[in-house]
Order: C-alpha cells, then sequence, then structure tokens
C-alpha cells in the first residue's frame, strides 16, 4: 500500500498572495500526473468554523456536501480538481480547541497539565494525518491560513515542525509562498521581506524546500541565486509566481516554472505521465475566446465585496466559457433599488441573479429586482433568499397578498409565505445549525430545470433555516408559480419556476457550490444560454 505523502503551504511577508490558488494549482498538476490528491486549509481563528462570519469579514462561506461551512478556498479546490472535499478539509483552532477542551472534560488526560505542546499540536497533527489515513490520497496538501508571524498560527507551524520527525525524509514538503515587491523608485524587485519571512518560520524549526515567489515582474537568475543562497533552498526550487490575469492561468504557469517536478523530486515520487492540462485547457481556450457577451446582473447586499459571492462569480464564468460568451457581471447593491431606481439600476441586462442572503437590509431592493426580471421577460435566477424573494414578489404582486414576506424579515406578517423550517422552531444556537449539505430534489419531468439538468433526481447543497410555506403551494401554483422541485421526502419546495416566462427559475439550494472547471452547473449554462437568446430578441438594429 502507498504511503501518503504531505505538502504544507505557509505564507510570508503579506496575506493575500493566493495560497489557495498556489495549492489548488500545485494539486491540479499533480492530479494530471496520475496522484490521488486532496486540500486541506487550517485557519488559525478561534471560530469554529466561518458560518458565524460576516461575509464582509472573510468572504463566501462554502458549504461541502456534508454539511460543513467552511473556507472559501475550498471552493477553488474543488472547482480546480473536480472532485468534492468534507469537513476534515477545513479545520480552525476553535475546533482543535474544543476537541481537546472535551477530551478534558471527559477526563481523557487525567492528571496530566494540557498544554499547547503537546496536546493542541497533536490535535492538529491527528487531523492533518486523518485524509492520509483514509488510503482515499497519495498526496494531502495542507493550506496554513495566516502569515508567518502571527500569534495565531504558532501552534501551527510547530506541529508542521513535529511532523518532520513523526513523518521522515521525502515523505514531506513545505513550500512557502512570499512576496517579491518591486519597488518604482529604486526599479528593483527587493528580496529582504522574504529573507525575513523564512527567516522566522526557520526560527521556529521549520525550513522551507520551495520558495514560491509572487512578483508583479520576472525575477532573474541573480534574484534566483540570491534567495537560494540567503534562504538555503536549492535554486531550481525558487518557483516565480507572476500576476496573472486570471486565476486560471496559474496551473500552466506552474508547470512552466516546473513546481510539479520539484515537488514530486523532493517526494521522491516518480510521475506515471506528465501533466498536460488537456481538459483545463479546452476550457481556459474557450474562456479567452468568447465569440459573444452577455450581460448579468447580481443583485446582493455584500457586492462591494467580491470574495462575498465567489462560488457564483466563478460558476458565471465555468457557464460563460461552456457557451464561448463572457459573461459581463454587474454587481448591483439591493439597497440602491427601488421602485423609482429599478429601471435605470438594471437596465441592458440580459440576466438577473438575486443572491443569497441572511436577514432584512436590501430585501426590498430585491423583490422589485425579481419583479423587474418577471414583468420584462429577463431571465432570472434567484438562489436561497433568491427563490424566497421570488415567492414573495409573486405572492405579494400576483396574487395581491399586501405585505406578504418571509417570518425572517417580518415575523407579524400576515401572509408567511415562507416561514422557518419546523425542525428549526427549537434551535437557538447559531453555528452550524442550519439545513446544510447535500439533500435530494425530484424535478418535475417537463420543466424548465428539467430541461437544464437532463435528469429526474438531483442532489445539490443547502444552506437555510426557511423554507416556502406549503400553505400557500396552491394559491401560488395556480396562479402560475409552479413548483417544479420537490424534495422527495419531505416534501419542501426546492424549486419553482413560471412557466410562461423564457426562463425564470427559483432555488431554494445553491448550485453555485457544485460547479467546476471541468463540469460547469446545467443550471448556469442554462441560464447564460436564456440570456444570450434576451441579448438575441432585444438587440435593437
Ligand atoms: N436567510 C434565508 C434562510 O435562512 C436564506 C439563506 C440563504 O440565502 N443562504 O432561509
Amino acid at each position: 500500500m502507498s504511503k501518503t505523502k504531505y505538502i504544507f503551504v505557509t505564507g510570508g511577508v503579506s496575506s493575500s498572495l493566493g495560497k489557495g490558488i498556489i495549492a489548488a494549482s500545485l494539486a491540479k498538476l499533480l492530479q494530471d500526473s496520475g496522484y490521488k490528491v486532496t486540500i486541506q486549509k487550517l485557519d488559525p481563528y478561534i471560530n469554529i468554523d466561518p458560518g458565524t462570519l460576516n461575509p464582509y469579514e472573510h468572504g463566501e462561506c462554502y458549504v461541502t456536501n456534508d454539511g460543513a461551512e467552511t473556507d472559501l478556498d475550498l471552493g477553488h479546490y474543488e472547482r480546480f480538481l473536480n472532485t468534492p472535499t468534507s469537513q476534515a478539509n477545513n479545520v480552525t483552532t476553535g475546533r482543535i480547541y474544543q476537541t481537546v477542551i472535551n477530551k478534558e472534560r471527559k477526563g481523557d488526560y487525567l492528571g496530566k497539565t494540557v498544554q499547547v505542546i503537546p496536546h493542541i499540536t497533536d490535535e492538529i497533527k491527528r487531523r492533518i494525518k486523518i485524509l492520509g489515513e483514509t488510503g482515499e490520497y497519495d498526496i494531502v496538501i495542507t493550506e496554513i491560513g495566516g502569515t508567518v508571524g502571527d500569534i495565531e498560527s504558532l501552534p501551527y507551524i510547530e506541529a508542521v515542525r513535529q511532523l518532520q520527525w513523526d513523518l521522515g525524509n521525502n515523505n514531506m514538503v513545505v513550500i512557502h509562498l512570499t512576496l517579491i515587491p518591486y519597488l518604482a523608485a529604486a526599479r528593483e524587485l527587493k528580496t529582504k521581506p522574504t529573507q525575513h519571512s523564512v527567516k522566522e518560520l526557520m526560527q521556529s524549526g521549520v525550513s522551507p524546500d520551495i520558495l514560491v515567489c509572487r512578483t508583479e515582474r520576472h525575477i532573474n537568475d541573480g534574484i534566483r541565486s540570491k534567495l537560494a543562497l540567503f534562504c538555503n533552498v536549492e535554486k531550481e526550487a525558487i518557483i516565480e509566481s507572476i500576476d496573472a490575469n486570471t486565476i486560471y492561468d496559474v496551473p500552466n504557469l506552474m508547470l512552466e516554472e516546473g513546481l510539479d517536478d520539484i515537488v514530486l523530486k523532493k517526494l521522491n515520487l516518480k510521475a506515471t505521465r506528465k501533466p498536460t492540462l488537456k481538459a483545463w485547457n479546452n476550457f481556459l481556450n474557450k474562456y479567452k475566446n468568447p465569440k459573444n457577451t452577455v450581460e448579468i446582473g447580481l443583485i446582493g447586499k455584500y457586492v462591494e465585496l467580491q470574495d462575498a459571492y465567489k462560488s457564483i462569480l466563478e460558476s458565471l464564468d465555468h457557464a460563460g466559457a461552456q457557451n464561448e460568451v463572457k459573461v459581463n457581471i454587474h454587481p448591483i447593491h439591493s439597497e440602491g433599488v427601488d421602485i423609482n431606481t429599478v429601471k435605470s439600476e438594471l437596465k441592458g441586462l440580459n440576466g438577473i441573479i438575486v443572491a443569497p442572503g441572511f436577514g432584512d437590509r436590501g430585501i426590498e431592493g430585491k423583490i422589485e429586482a425579481v419583479r423587474f426580471a418577471r414583468e420584462n421577460n429577463i431571465p432570472f435566477l434567484g438562489i436561497c433568499l433568491g427563490m424566497q424573494m421570488a415567492v414573495i414578489e409573486y405572492a405579494r404582486n400576483i396574487l395581491h397578498l399586501k405585505n406578504a414576506n418571509s417570518t425572517e424579515m417580518d415575523p407579524h406578517t400576515p401572509y408567511p409565505v415562507i416561514d422557518i423550517m419546523e425542525e428549526q422552531k427549537n434551535i437557538t444556537q447559531k453555528g452550524g445549525t442550519m439545513r446544510l449539505g447535500a439533500w435530494d430534489c425530484k424535478i418535475d419531468k417537463g420543466s424548465m430545470v428539467y430541461k437544464a439538468y437532463d435528469t429526474e433526481m438531483i442532489s445539490e447543497r443547502h444552506r437555510h433555516r426557511y423554507e416556502y410555506n406549503n400553505k400557500y403551494l396552491e394559491q401560488l401554483t395556480n396562479a402560475g408559480l409552479k413548483p417544479t422541485g420537490v424534495n422527495p421526502k419531505t416534501g419542501l419546495v426546492e424549486i419553482v419556476e413560471i412557466p410562461t416566462h423564457p426562463w425564470f427559475v427559483g432555488v431554494q439550494y445553491h448550485p453555485e457550490y457544485k460547479s467546476t472547471v471541468l463540469n460547469p452547473h446545467p443550471l448556469f449554462i442554462d441560464f447564460i444560454k436564456a440570456g444570450l437568446e434576451n441579448k438575441k430578441n432585444t438587440q435593437v438594429f
């Protein structure tokens, strides 16, 4: 049986250098070389998971099939590798401490002083090895969140130090991602910050095997030699990571730099084949050579922050490439949309997405956007809260149920067309208590979504507390808003659509979590197709 090898990715000098993309790109290359690879993210904050974090703080919360609320980097891992991740792929300091403290209360350490070393570091190491021990992977890549030198990442670095001894030679490599800034005044790339960051890492007993250098300009041979000398890294292990136009270029850039070769060499592995990235480059080719454009509005309340809707934006890119069109995304703040502004705010769009969300801020704008899409025959995709808003809009404007609402926004609404799920009523704890992860949905044959999916049974990921209120099912259905997808066990309405509209679909689930580069999501593909159709029909000659 092959023994799992481990790769650690640490970051230095600055945050936001793109450790997740480097880890995912390396994983892609190793996968294309014939290895089974997964990626894990260790996050140094004390929240048990990012589910309780505001998207402004940490971007989107990504949900796995098994219902874990995780860091958005897991989305990159899945999109790049085309394989699902799970709870084990994202661990936070909060979760580590929670496990250790629970064990202490149970008496597992009776008589002992419970300490960061060895108890916390043991738990970190256990979590790192869990994925390897499943026997499913040849290589596990562990990305350590934060920047070397942060107080809160110290126990993780210490765990990596200890693992050097536990795992032994050639069974692990440490990649340090760093920044080589260009000083315009000196007209020079500077290596000093990297030297300091490596020194910091070495003080913790960890020597990087490979340096990946983020840079705006090419690093020349002189810089490579200097980095090698000062940072104790072989020259061939200095990898340039130049700014790319798109994250999808990074696997190719890493291939050109030979990151996969040097990693395999250090792990004493022989690639069964050289990566070609054939399927990947097929996508990239279509992505870079669109034949048409389509204008899509994304209505949400966190639109100032790109990362808040990361998976939706990526899904649109995947679907655009599939349709060979460039998707121009127009982020529109829901608080700026009302009956007077809707026309100008949403002018010229070929498709409208109303985004997921929580709480009542900006929801009237979302409802106006739904109405605009419905009345003007503009393709509409409502995701989670977006679907709920579509139901409310229909109830208010077609059924004339004045002040119809979700009980999340208005607990005293006379028409609670969206209501809290029965099993949620007695839940008071916030973290990880929503209806999460993959649930089945049965689709009506002959519906718009059936055409998109081309199958009757689907499984999609969820993250919600409120649901379509079946008390209004007959009324809404008779008025033309059809429930075309339902959970076969519980009867929960998962999909609504308006068959008389060119393309109007609301889904209680999050299709964006399942779209990958090699497997773009059928719903997004069909939505973009409808957007193109809209463009054709509305073009003024
Ligand atoms: N706030 C809504 C609910 O809890 C929608 C959630 C979402 O959009 N993810 O049901």
